[in-house]
C-alpha cells in the first residue's frame, strides 16, 4: 500500500516531494540532495549552513552534537532515554 504522508513536505526548489529534505536552502529553507547538489553555489551555501548549524548546536549541546537528522545537527540531549 501507500507509505505514510502524514506531513507533506516541500523542497524550496522543486517543490513537494518524497526526498529526504535537509534545512539548507535559502533562510534555512528545506531543500533536497539533487537540488543541493545542482549548483555550486548551492552547495557551497548548504555547506555553510551546516557548519553554521553544527557550531550553534555545539554550544547548546555542550559540544556534542548528533548528525543525521532530517533536521540536520541537533544538540546531543543527555536527558533522552537512550534504549
Ligand atoms: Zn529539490
Amino acid at each position: 500500500m501507500s507509505e505514510e504522508r502524514d506531513q507533506q513536505q516541500a523542497c524550496h526548489y522543486c517543490g513537494p516531494t518524497d526526498r529526504e529534505l535537509r534545512p539548507y536552502g535559502p533562510g534555512g529553507s528545506n531543500i533536497c540532495h539533487p537540488c543541493m547538489k545542482a549548483t555550486p553555489e548551492r552547495e557551497r551555501a548548504a555547506k555553510g549552513a551546516f557548519g553554521a548549524l553544527l557550531d550553534a548546536n555545539a554550544e547548546i549541546g555542550d559540544g556534542i552534537v548528533v548528525i543525521g537528522g532530517q533536521k540536520g545537527p541537533q544538540p546531543y540531549n543527555p536527558e533522552r532515554p537512550r534504549t
